[in-house]
């Protein structure tokens, strides 16, 4: 009995309390890595965060950990803390699906950059979390492998593309997570389960065994319960690389030391934007008052608030699904049937051609074919300037807008998606309304700039978690961590504890 309370107490720490307790050893990084692991194996059936869990990996992780404690071997801020992984980065000898068929059964020879940068760090990787297939989707029912079912709700979807990622924090299989960003697939999911999630400046964090989706789009990011833990992982897994060409070799901002100052609750000199175009028909109402009401904490806090106007956020949608799509069509084109995973149809008598036709038919989902149609057609000579062109054009006038907004406040602020989780099934055959969920995080991904969900309580009429969307220059994130601690800090003192001890249906 005792151990199983001890178990239950160490599932709920921060990463920042695990990191300190096994430093002082308190508790040891195996029994930290078994309590995550135990947990996993009692409730993912349910949730289904995972599509593969690394056992062995994770737990001679952690006895590596141990091994350097006992050696009395500096450790790093998050030596022993385990973590989700989305399973769109590369694992160096550990299956990685991209939450499609196309790659089941392969296995990495090499790790991402990001995945080599936790394992430096000591993070123990727990395993690989479900995803839409290659990231397409805001639900996470695109995933091959089934959905995930929100912590909160289980019949509700838990955002997406990263809905395992954020499911597995809210179900307390793991205090750390990462996800990836490409039109709000960290803060989407982050807002709809009551966890915080940061898409870095784009170029921040190295894409290398990143599974491309939309290359000029993509970002890969924190995920945590808190935001102290957020920007742990995050100087943990930013930082110029080599090895990708769209890297900024540019210092890692100090996002620890701006979150610690955020908890104080001292905003003073702090300008933030309202993006007026954020608002009204089809925003629910439970999340325009969670809205609202973190906005005049952050008036309290001492910051300026003034609301703005960014008129071209409205054409943000449009340009992305011509952008990604076109991207996409050519990212995939290496799924040839040749190189990785599944092969269909090679029994001799066909061409090479046909198993690639062949395979690509049975491997992709309908979603993935969805976006190649539309990105082939919208990449076609003829119909290219009209298409691509346009939303090229659209691109250049989002970061104009956020251009003139940065010139006047520090920060923007927004709701992070216009409703609560909606129930698993409600949008699966309606692409329209499933491109909606991404209305106010698109144009941070065009314009390449940096943003962060964070909790901001539960919309009144379905008990669901809503989210705050911080906006932030690139190269600025450090502010996103000052404001996003500071509503925190200031929520946590209101109700008395953080919005996830009120736990979901687990
Ligand atoms: N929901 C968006 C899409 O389907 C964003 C996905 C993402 O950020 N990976 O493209």
């Amino acid at each position: 009995m005792t151990d199983l309370i001890h178990a239950s107490e160490i599932i709920r720490r921060t990463a920042a309390e695990t990191a300190a307790a096994i430093a002082a050893g308190e508790v040891s990084a195996v029994e930290v890595a078994q309590a995550h692991l135990d947990r996993i194996g009692a409730v993912d059936e349910k949730v289904h965060a995972f599509l593969h869990v690394d056992t062995e990996g994770a737990l001679s992780a952690a006895r590596a950990v141990d091994a350097k404690r006992a050696a009395g071997e500096e450790l790093g801020p998050l030596a022993g803390v385990p973590l989700a992984l989305k399973d769109v980065f590369t694992t160096k000898g550990v299956p990685t699906t991209a939450g499609s068929k196309i790659l089941e059964g392969w296995v990495p020879p090499y790790d991402a950059t990001l995945t080599r940068r936790l394992k430096d760090a000591g993070v123990v990787i727990l395993g690989k979390t479900n995803m839409d297939e290659f990231a397409m989707g805001s639900s996470t029912e695109n995933s091959a492998y089934g959905p995930t079912g929100n912590p909160w709700d289980l019949s509700r979807i838990p955002g997406g593309s990263g809905g395992g990622s954020a499911a597995a924090l809210a179900a307390y299989e793991a205090p750390l997570a990462i996800g990836t960003d490409t039109g709000g697939s960290i803060r989407q999911p982050g807002a709809v389960t009551g966890t915080v999630g940061v898409k870095p400046t784009y170029g921040t964090v190295s894409r290398y065994g990143l599974i491309a989706f939309s290359s000029s789009l993509d970002q890969g990011g924190p995920c945590a319960r808190t935001v102290l833990d957020a920007a742990l992982l995050h100087e943990a897994i930013a930082g110029h690389d080599p090895l990708d060409s769209t890297s900024i070799d540019a210092p890692v901002l100090p996002l620890v030391e701006a979150a610690r100052h955020g908890a104080t609750g001292d905003l003073s000199g702090v300008r933030v934007g309202v993006v007026k175009e954020f608002g009204g028909e089809g925003y629910q109402a439970g999340v325009m008052q969670r809205f609202h009401e973190s906005v005049e904490i952050l008036r309290g806090l001492g910051a300026t608030v003034v609301e703005l106007s960014c008129p071209s956020f409205s054409y943000a949608l449009p340009a992305y699904y011509l952008i990604a799509p076109s991207e996409a069509s050519s990212n995939l084109a290496r799924f040839d049937a040749m190189r990785y995973g599944l092969r269909v149809g090679d029994d001799g008598t066909r061409s090479a051609e046909e198993v690639t036709a062949l395979t690509r038919e049975a491997g992709f989902g309908p979603e993935v074919k969805r976006r190649i149609i539309l990105g082939t057609y919208a990449l076609s000579s003829g119909y290219y300037d009209a298409y691509y062109g346009s939303a090229q054009k659209v691109r250049t006038l989002i970061t104009q807008d956020f251009a003139r907004s940065f010139a006047d406040v520090d920060v923007l602020v927004s709701p992070t998606t216009p409703t609560t989780a909606f129930p698993i099934g409600e949008r699966a055959d309606d692409p329209m309304a499933m491109y909606l969920a991404d209305l106010c995080t698109i144009p941070s991904n065009l314009a390449g700039n940096s943003a962060m969900s964070v909790p901001c309580g539960l919309a009144p009429e379905d008990n669901l978690p809503v989210g705050l969307q911080i906006i932030a220059p690139a190269m600025a994130d450090d502010r996103l961590y000052r404001v996003g601690a500071a509503v925190e800090a200031a929520l946590n003192n209101q109700w008395g504890h953080p919005l996830l001890e009120e736990a979901p249906a687990l």
